[in-house]
């Protein structure tokens, strides 16, 4: 069983307080017995890597060039010199607001690579997507489309996050997400062999403390990729703690 990863993805939040954050979240879980990962806005990435916790800092997106004319854009490659070691691409929020199709995904997903990070690509349903039995269709072809050609299984994350999950304290079930995870581990062993069983897939879309232990328990879970719970120490500590057991 992969080791579990406990990410957290604060999208357009905090500022240079935030140290105070991860420090306490360190104080509590000095020695995870899980993966920590946490995602700031790219400003924030030196801060918190140069407080020295035992957690990973990583991006929430990057540009799949290596540098040039792209206004507004971080390159993984700067990510990672910086000290990031992981970027999430493909987050439903930027399909939805900057229009990013699979293949950018998938380029975005490769920079990351390249670079050294671990790229941890979300896919994920609309509610009518699922209303309408269509969400293993969308989540496969999501995955055929966003997972580049030559990735590597050991660089690979990929995050379950059902759009209409996300931000809304809404959550499937538990059949529910064990069926997609079913099915991505399939998908991910017909197309990497033995390195496919390896590969985390972390599920997202208002994980918190009162769900996380019965979500975190169903097979092919590998952790979770959590919005606002990753934003303060007592919520995301439980969140730490339910990876570890
Ligand atoms: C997310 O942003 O990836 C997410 C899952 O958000 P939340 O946990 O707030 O639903």
């Amino acid at each position: 069983m992969p080791r579990k990863l406990a990410a957290g993805n604060w999208k357009m939040n905090g500022g240079p307080g935030s140290a105070a954050m991860l420090n306490a979240l360190a104080e509590a879980h000095p020695a995870p017995d899980c993966d920590v990962l946490i995602c700031p806005p790219a400003p924030l990435i030196t801060t918190l890597v140069s407080l020295g916790t035992p957690f990973q800092i990583g991006a929430q997106d990057c540009h799949s060039a290596e540098s040039g004319a792209h206004t507004g854009d971080t390159s993984a490659k700067l990510l990672k010199e910086i000290g990031a070691s992981a970027a999430i691409v493909g987050h439903s929020e930027r399909r939805t607001d900057h229009g990013e199709t699979s293949a950018t995904v998938a380029a975005k997903a490769n920079a990351a690579m390249s670079a050294g990070l671990l790229a941890i690509i979300c896919v994920g349903e609309t509610e009518a997507e699922r209303d309408g039995g269509r969400t293993l269709k969308v989540v496969g072809g999501q995955i055929a489309g966003s997972v580049p050609e030559d990735a590597e299984a050991q660089n690979l994350v990929i995050a379950y996050e059902p759009v209409w999950a996300i931000g809304t304290g809404r959550t499937p079930t538990i059949e529910q997400i064990a069926e997609v995870h079913d099915f991505i581990r399939e998908t991910l062993i017909a197309r990497f062999g033995d390195a496919g069983a390896e590969i985390r897939i972390l599920y997202g879309g208002s994980v918190k403390p009162s769900n996380v232990e019965e979500i975190f328990a169903v097979p092919n879970v590998d952790g979770g990729l959590v919005g606002g719970a990753s934003l303060k120490a007592e919520d995301f500590g439980p969140i730490v703690a339910a990876a570890s057991t």
